[in-house]
């Protein structure tokens, strides 16, 4: 929807374009907030009309058969769903035009900090050598990455909010060959776009804790402002599972953090990886729902029996997943981990970058990517399975009763070209407008 080397002027002059395609969409007052999202103020105060919301569902028989929708005014007051009106056609404010309203998409698992996205198309080179050979492909090509990371992160956010995200998790290497500049040049472009992007960031020892010598790096990116302390495949790369995540637990619970480890591992030091991790949590419960594995396909290898049981644990646990839903070769248990309550996110790793080429950007095609590999085809799984890019948050309750947004709700929203949220995850519709906290991103 958005050229790749879109400018962030041009981003906004196009999206606005797009916006106020038709009649005068934006209200005098709103054009500016909308051109210039920074001028947003505290105690700025946002009135959206004709927007359309879900009111519940229909039925024939026991089915669910469609999806009901009416017109609302929406205010929104420092950042917050304000009040959720009848609709006043009339009302002065940005005219919806009977989009779409759902809550705003998260992207839990990307690599801002390391990316070609903003530059010219490069494929990925054959890979020798697994991680540790990446590793040896990373320490060649950092430093040069690095020397423009800020801008190429701002470019690759500016992707994300296109497709509608305005919150992601992302992890940053911490590693000899960046040092902390990763980290650094990372928080400079998130301080760039503060007033209409959030990230969460997570302390990522790419090249190994101990394989390479990271231990003191992530000791201090732990002191500056991440809020997760990442780890990567302790067999395989440190050579001990007690080893590596005993310094990752033991690291957040110094500095207070939450856990997002990388798994790829398969086999057994996968699973008795993550057996390890959960046994940790539940000795240390002050990190239930703050730990995650991205990835964790060591549990797409087991049989049905040992998925539940591994699935159970982690759900009891408070021990999520962070998945991009991957195909071909591997399927995730996503529906397993979901039956035993398991917090899964999604997320698309890489955009552009010397690992992979094919993340949209989009966590709404991650999400119809799931519908279709797991046979989410109805009208209600559809409109279920929108949790995955909104994490859990939806209009309508299981029952059809509309839950969302309430008065009190932060203002992340998105307008979307789609009658009803099944039909948003079926056909990936497109994204018309981000509102972050209030603030009119496009
Ligand atoms: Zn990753």
């Amino acid at each position: 929807m958005v050229p790749r080397s879109i400018s962030r002027k041009d981003f906004i002059k196009n999206s606005s374009i797009l916006f106020a395609a038709g009649s005068s969409l934006l209200a005098t007052g709103q054009a500016v907030a909308a051109s210039n999202p920074a001028m947003a103020a505290p105690g700025k105060t946002l009135t959206l009309k004709n927007v359309r919301l879900e009111t519940g569902f229909e039925y024939e028989g026991e089915e669910v058969s469609g999806t009901k929708t009416e017109l609302f005014t929406i205010e929104i007051s420092d950042g917050k769903i304000k009040s959720v009106l009848p609709n006043n056609p009339a009302a002065k404010g940005i005219d919806a035009k009977g989009l779409l309203l759902l809550p705003a998409f998260k992207e839990m698992h990307i690599h801002l900090d390391k990316t070609y996205y903003g530059e010219k198309w490069k494929a990925t080179g054959k890979r020798q050598g697994g991680v540790k050979g990446m590793i040896a492909l990373e320490q060649q090509i950092i430093p040069e990455l690095l020397k423009n990371s800020t801008y190429k992160a701002e470019k690759l956010i500016e992707l994300l909010q296109s497709k509608g995200s305005n919150i992601a998790r992302s992890h940053v290497n911490i590693e000899p060959t960046s040092k902390l500049d990763s980290l650094k040049h990372l928080q400079q472009a998130l301080e760039h776009k503060k007033d209409t992007f959030e990230a969460e960031l997570v302390a990522f020892p790419q090249h190994g804790i101990f394989y390479t010598d990271s231990a003191a790096l992530m000791k201090e990116a732990a002191q500056m402002g991440v809020d997760y302390i990442g780890g990567l495949d302790p067999t395989s790369i440190d050579g001990s599972i007690e080893k590596s995540m005993d310094f990752v637990v033991q690291l957040a619970l110094d500095y207070k953090k939450g856990i997002d480890i990388h798994l790829h591992e398969g086999g057994e030091s996968g699973v008795k990886t993550i057996e390890y991790l959960v046994n940790k949590v539940n000795e240390n419960p002050v990190l239930k729902g703050k730990t995650f594995i991205s990835h964790c396909f060591a549990l797409a290898y087991l049989d049905r029996k040992k998925q539940e049981e591994m699935a159970e644990k982690m759900g009891n646990a408070g021990v999520g997943v962070m998945s991009t839903i991957p195909f071909g070769g591997m399927i995730m248990p996503i529906p397993t981990l979901y039956k035993y309550g398991v917090d899964v996110r999604a997320g698309n790793d890489c955009i552009i970058d010397h690992w992979n080429t094919f993340g949209s950007g989009s966590v709404l095609q991650k999400t119809n990517l799931a519908a279709q590999l797991y046979g989410y085809r109805t009208e209600f799984d559809l409109s279920r399975i929108l949790k995955l890019a909104t994490h859990n948050v939806l209009p309508l309750d299981d029952k059809g009763n509309r839950q969302w947004p309430k008065a009190g709700d932060r203002a992340d929203l998105v307008l979307i070209d789609a009658s009803c949220s099944a039909e948003a995850v079926s056909r990936i519709s497109p994204v018309r407008s981000l509102i972050h906290r209030g603030n009119v991103v496009f």
